[in-house]
């Protein structure tokens, strides 16, 4: 009998404090969103992190709750003798709360730690080649460990940043990893929010990656990055970096894929940047009159 009591105690003690932890997270969660973001930060994000130019007033409000919880939850680590400063934790913060905009739920929660090299991060694995064990050194401008942490080379990652048309972005392709990791493996496939969005992603990703693969290096690819067609998780990456970076083309070049991009981030960056163009002509138009 009081071995029973024992273990409705310890039953009780556990659920009590994960029901603490959760009202814990929920009221940091709310604590972050509600607060400023820091005018030095924004300031960082107006010069480094060229898609924020881009964005309407709305959604750069919604970001700076996300930066602000992000830089909350996450820890930065310098690797290679790199040194950790706001613009760099602020410009990684920016471009990778941009895929999760429009997330109600804690951003991120399968991992904290965030790996920060100065240039390519360098490692020795062991492979099998023709039957022999070998060592294979590689060189990653970024790497996500599946419920790990992340590791991005600053160097690229602020490159990256800087242009937002290039389509080239190790930060928001790393953090696409880590959406595309939320179930359990990174296979190009993350969790869709109805069931009955599996067959449209299953049909338009299989075509997409196909067509990709065929015409990887024609000049009818003008859109996707060849190291798309490495596998359907890398092909899943580099169409994020292209559909916030290169969304007007993608739109007019791949719209199924487009379509199925813009329902899974509920954001539609075409129209962001045709905004920002229209704005830019009218500013150059009213200075020329
Ligand atoms: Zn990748």
């Amino acid at each position: 009998m009081i071995i029973i009591f024992i273990n409705i105690v310890i039953l009780s003690l556990i659920v009590a404090y994960f029901l603490l932890k959760k009202h814990l997270d929920n009221k940091r969660l709310q604590a972050s969103y509600a607060a400023r973001l820091n005018p030095d930060w924004v300031e960082i994000l107006e010069k480094k992190m060229s898609l924020y130019k881009v964005l309407p007033a709305d959604l750069k409000e919604l970001l700076h709750g996300h930066v602000n919880y992000f830089l909350e939850t996450k820890s930065f680590y310098g690797h290679d003798g790199q040194e950790i400063t706001d613009e760099i934790k602020v410009t990684v913060a920016g471009d990778a709360c941009l895929p999760v905009l429009m997330r109600e739920d804690p951003i991120y929660p399968d991992f904290d730690t965030i790996f920060i090299c100065p240039d390519h991060y360098v490692r020795t694995e062991h492979e099998m080649i023709d039957g022999v064990l070998d060592q294979v050194t590689r060189k990653s401008v970024g790497v996500s460990w599946l419920n790990g942490p992340l590791l991005l080379a600053w160097r690229y990652a602020s490159y990256g940043s800087s242009n937002k048309t290039d389509g080239q972005n190790v930060t928001l392709h790393e953090f696409a990893h880590k959406l595309d990791g939320e179930n359990g493996a990174t296979n190009g496939l993350p969790i869709l929010r109805n069931d009955e969005d599996y067959d449209d992603w299953n049909v338009v990703m299989t075509k997409e990656y196909a067509n990709l693969c065929e015409r990887v290096d024609s000049r009818a690819n003008k859109v996707l990055d060849k190291y798309g067609a490495t596998s359907p998780a890398e092909f899943f990456a580099v169409a994020t970096e292209a559909f916030f970076e290169k969304s007007v083309k993608f739109k007019k070049r791949l719209p199924d894929l487009y379509q199925l991009l813009a329902n899974y981030y509920e954001l539609d960056p075409a129209q962001w940047h045709l905004d920002y163009r229209e704005q830019l002509r009218l500013e150059r138009q009213s200075l020329r009159s």
